[in-house]
């Protein structure tokens, strides 16, 4: 059997749970949108079942997903509905919207709703991508508190640059908010994990964490604060040759030996999520030690280098990242985020620790 494993340790991910909402305070939803950050949505929801407060995902198809394996925990909808004929399924399945445009919110008003619901809406507070602006904000919340079918109204938005704190947009943000929400009452939800880790003010009734909940830290200028990666993404040496100097490696022959050089073969790809753009010199532990990748990562195989790694050979242990290699490291060869490289895992074997 191929050797690739995405090992997901869900003791971590409870860890990473509660120094989060012991952080922000109150209450915390944990966000599982894009499938748990491609650490398996249903998996990580059991694992908090009995502790979240709440979960968060992108779209009702995810939500449904979540009903249906057994959680009943509260289920916001980050983007609320793309077609109005969701809001029947949100009234089924007792899900919370988050209403961010007045197309979502005409078509709230017009449905005959069961049960009345706990609506999330959404402010854009400076980001410019979703949300009602601040001067457009107060009337749809009146328009919303009027309504026979709103149970409870939570204010939000969200950041822009909350992980770089030490510029002042997000304070901006959050002034620009609080300028109009203060007489509006009800819960307010403003911070991201970046902005849980690292903005005070930003605390307010319902958290929002997703990428520190899977142990990574979003801020740019580093530190972990305690966090513990969930995800270790390994595999195999399945190859090894002994190369002369000058002998050219894979694709593009992009790396050429410059010396006697030992060369092991292992199996993960782009076709498994490992970035394509991290070729030659992204870092790779070999039995625990640092190597690099030599030549192009191909889509199911990536030579490594062996030349100096003691006792490696067939069969040895890789980490691609993990608990010992950052992932950080990764995405910053490939010029993209730790975000984008957990989302994109796949044909690995995925095994749950508890
Ligand atoms: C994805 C998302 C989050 C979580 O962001 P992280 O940076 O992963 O913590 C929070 N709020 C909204 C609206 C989101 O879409």
């Amino acid at each position: 059997m191929r050797p690739l494993t995405a090992q997901i340790n869900l003791t971590h991910l409870k860890h990473n749970y509660q120094l989060l909402k012991q952080l922000h305070g109150s209450r915390l939803l944990a966000v599982l949108k894009a499938n748990a950050y491609g650490h398996g949505a249903v998996q990580c929801a059991k694992a908090l079942a009995d502790m979240a407060d709440g979960f968060a995902v992108a779209c009702i198809e995810e939500a449904i997903e979540l009903r249906m394996s057994g959680i009943n925990n509260p289920i916001v909808l980050l983007e609320g509905v793309f077609e109005p004929q969701e809001y029947a399924l949100i009234d089924q399945y007792t899900l919370w919207p988050v209403i961010q445009s007045q197309y979502q919110l005409d078509h709230f008003l017009a449905y005959d709703w069961q049960e009345p619901v706990h609506v999330w809406l959404k402010m854009d507070s400076g980001m410019s991508r979703a949300g009602f602006f601040p001067q457009d904000y107060a009337d749809a919340y009146t328009q919303l508190k009027q309504s026979p079918h709103v149970q409870q109204i939570t204010k939000m938005t969200h950041f822009a640059r909350a992980d770089e704190p030490e510029l002042s947009m997000t304070d901006e943000q959050i002034e620009r908010f609080d300028q109009v929400c203060q007489h509006l009452e009800g819960d307010e939800s403003l911070a991201n994990s970046a902005a849980i880790l690292s903005c005070q003010k930003a605390h307010r009734q319902w958290g929002r964490g997703g990428l520190a909940l899977y142990g990574l830290s979003p801020l740019i200028s580093g530190g972990n604060f305690g966090l513990k990666p969930v995800m270790s993404l390994s595999t195999k040496v399945f190859g090894v040759r002994e190369l002369k100097a000058g002998v050219p490696i894979g694709y593009g022959a992009t790396y050429v030996t410059e010396q006697n050089t030992k060369v092991g073969l292992i199996a993960c790809g782009y076709a498994d999520g490992y970035p394509r753009l991290a070729s030659t010199d992204s870092p790779v532990l070999i039995d625990g030690q640092l190597s690099r990748i030599i030549g192009r990562v191909s889509m199911d195989m990536i030579t490594v280098e062996l030349t100096h790694i003691q006792g490696a050979g067939i069969g040895s242990h890789v980490e691609l990242w993990g608990e010992q290699l950052s992932i950080h490291d990764i995405a910053k060869q490939a010029g993209t985020l730790a975000y984008e490289l957990l989302c994109h895992v796949k044909r690995a074997k995925f095994i749950y620790l508890d």
